[in-house]
């Protein structure tokens, strides 16, 4: 059988490319997004009752990849890069049907100009991420406190420590009007240490760079300490 599915709504995160986007939705809890409904979808009955939730589900399609196709095996990175397992044993983007599944925090619906939104948070979604379904979380049936974690039993590594120098603080100052949570979000993204697990463990010099919102941040990693070096415009 095939099916065909329609895009509910669209992601609006800080997330502006791949690297650096947590693993999971809840490492990062100063990622905020808006999810717009779209036509026919964005009417207020579609999300009657739905504040009454902390957390929803949501179905989503890995957009940026899908047209990479898939593998029966990868090679997660919680097993250092190096061990293969099955596709359907991870939680991969490379998958035969692009969706993911993310639990997100609910913060709100937003109405205005013949627009509805919600107000989400702890997101692990690049902007422009397609939404096909919305679910409520229900504590009493989705959490599994005796669940058996496989090969990611606990939250990934420790987190980095992460500091800005004189410089980044300064560059950062007016970045703050418009993304108050700017400086949260720089030190919980960088704390996940977002390099390729090749690159963990080891001597590193290279100075990275990720977009969040539209700016560029600068930072280098000597573990456990992540040092920002600059916050550009994108
Ligand atoms: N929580 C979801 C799941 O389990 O299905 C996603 C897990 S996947 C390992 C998380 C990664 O997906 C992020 O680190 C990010 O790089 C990637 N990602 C997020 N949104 C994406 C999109 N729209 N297209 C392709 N990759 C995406």
């Amino acid at each position: 059988m095939k099916f065909e599915i329609d895009t509910l709504g669209i992601i609006r995160s800080p997330y502006k490319e791949k690297f650096a986007i947590p693993r999971q939705p809840g490492l990062v809890k100063s990622a905020r997004a808006r999810l717009e409904l779209q036509p026919p979808y964005d009417q207020p009955d579609v999300l009657r009752g739905i504040e009454q939730f902390s957390h929803l589900w949501l179905s989503f399609v890995f957009h940026q990849t899908m047209d990479q196709g898939w593998h029966p095996t990868v090679r997660p990175p919680r097993l250092g890069g190096n061990e293969r397992v099955g596709v359907f044993a991870t939680r991969s983007t490379f998958r035969p049907n692009p969706l993911g599944l993310s639990v997100v925090e609910l913060h709100g619906v937003g109405r205005s100009r013949g627009k509805l939104w919600l107000e989400l948070g702890a997101v692990d979604l690049l902007d422009g991420t397609p939404i096909v379904d919305i679910k409520p979380y229900i504590p009493y049936a989705d959490s599994l406190p005796d669940a058996r974690g496989g090969f990611a039993p606990d939250a990934p590594t420790p987190p980095l420590c992460v500091s800005f120098t004189p410089e980044a603080e300064q560059q950062l100052q007016p970045w703050l009007k418009a993304h108050p949570e700017l400086r949260q979000l720089v030190s919980e993204v960088l704390a996940q240490d977002p390099r390729p697990a090749y690159k963990q463990g080891k001597p590193d010099d290279k100075v990275y760079g990720v977009r969040l919102f539209d700016c560029n941040v600068r930072f280098s990693i000597s573990e456990p300490a992540c040092q920002v070096l600059a916050i550009e415009a994108a």
